[in-house]
């Protein structure tokens, strides 16, 4: 979807509002005083009413937008931003372009839907063969630390610990356009705070499916790996033979990397996860092209916020 068609398909605040509501009406609306699935539609109130009990559900109650006050019109600009461009946004970028007077909002709004995108892939496990690697992402570790001034390599910049998992399925015969004898799939990254051989054996129970094949180095990390039901091939990888052994997590991170450098400044590492998510999500996306919106949408829709 391009600008224009975004432009004449919400053109105004209510375009966007029956939107959301046709999806909710399509995932189904349930009540949180009794669980009733019925109800019917107020339309001068904007509201759901339950046939039970005649408890009142907003538009927005119960779902991503749960506690917003931003207009459906800026969530839906947004995602369209976020959906048509392989760019990431700032919040900042966002305010200025959205013109409005407060960070906070537009922050939790950006920041709530990474949530819904990371939400959305951890539905899935990654299948097949799998490379496996730790990539170390620049952060910043406190205020205290922020106020200073940087000091390359100095320790006032941290790096965070991220698990990459990227599925690499070999290519039978021919090699791929960029002369790769495998193909990537779907991709996870997940912030990690140690490397300990314990908490990668449990993202990877998590992550990955049962009787798949992890490609990595030797590293002590991953030695508990023999416990789980997968075939797990640990190498020796020389530094020179990185990008050719594990090609695509290796790509993956320095993807990553650029993306978010470019983007956002001085990352927190409690708030690496969440752009993380976002360039995930999109990434295992990559092929949805104009779909990518209602997806997102949906997934707003319903995502299920328990406040
Ligand atoms: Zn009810």
């Amino acid at each position: 979807m391009n600008l224009l068609n975004f432009i004449s398909q919400f053109p105004d605040e209510d375009s966007c509002k029956l939107r959301f509501k046709e999806f909710r009406d399509q995932v189904g609306v349930s009540c949180s005083k009794c669980d009733s699935k019925e109800h019917r539609w107020i339309q001068n109130k904007w509201q759901y009413e339950c046939v039970k009990c005649g408890n009142r559900t907003t538009l927005k109650s119960g779902t991503a937008l749960h506690g917003s006050r931003l207009p459906f019109r800026y969530w839906f600009i947004v995602m369209h931003l976020i959906t048509s461009t392989k760019k990431s946004f700032s919040a900042l970028e966002i305010q200025r372009q959205l013109g409005h007077n407060r960070y906070e909002p537009v922050w939790l709004m950006l920041h709530k839907l990474r949530e819904v995108m990371g939400k959305r892939d951890e539905e899935y496990q990654l299948t097949d063969v799998i490379e496996l690697d730790e990539g170390f992402f620049s952060t910043i570790s406190t205020d205290e630390e922020k106020a200073k001034p940087l000091k390359r390599g100095r320790g006032s910049q941290k790096k965070s610990k991220v698990l990459v998992m990227v599925e690499s399925i070999p290519v039978e015969g021919e090699k791929t356009k960029k002369g790769k004898q495998r193909k990537v799939g779907h991709i996870r990254m997940i912030v990690v705070n140690d490397l300990k051989a314990e908490t990668l054996k449990k993202i990877v129970e998590e992550n990955i499916a049962l009787k798949s094949i992890i490609d990595t180095d030797n590293s002590n990390s991953y030695t508990k790996f023999k416990d789980l039901d997968i075939e797990h091939r640990p190498k020796i990888i020389p530094k020179d033979k990185v990008n050719e052994m594990l090609p695509w997590v290796h790509i993956a991170i320095s993807n990553a990397k650029r993306l978010l450098l470019d983007i956002h400044h001085d990352i927190e590492p409690q708030y690496l996860q969440s752009y993380l998510n976002e360039f995930c999500y999109k990434y295992n996306r990559r092929y949805f092209g104009d779909k990518l919106f209602d997806r997102l949408l949906i997934a707003c829709v319903s995502y299920k916020n328990n406040n």
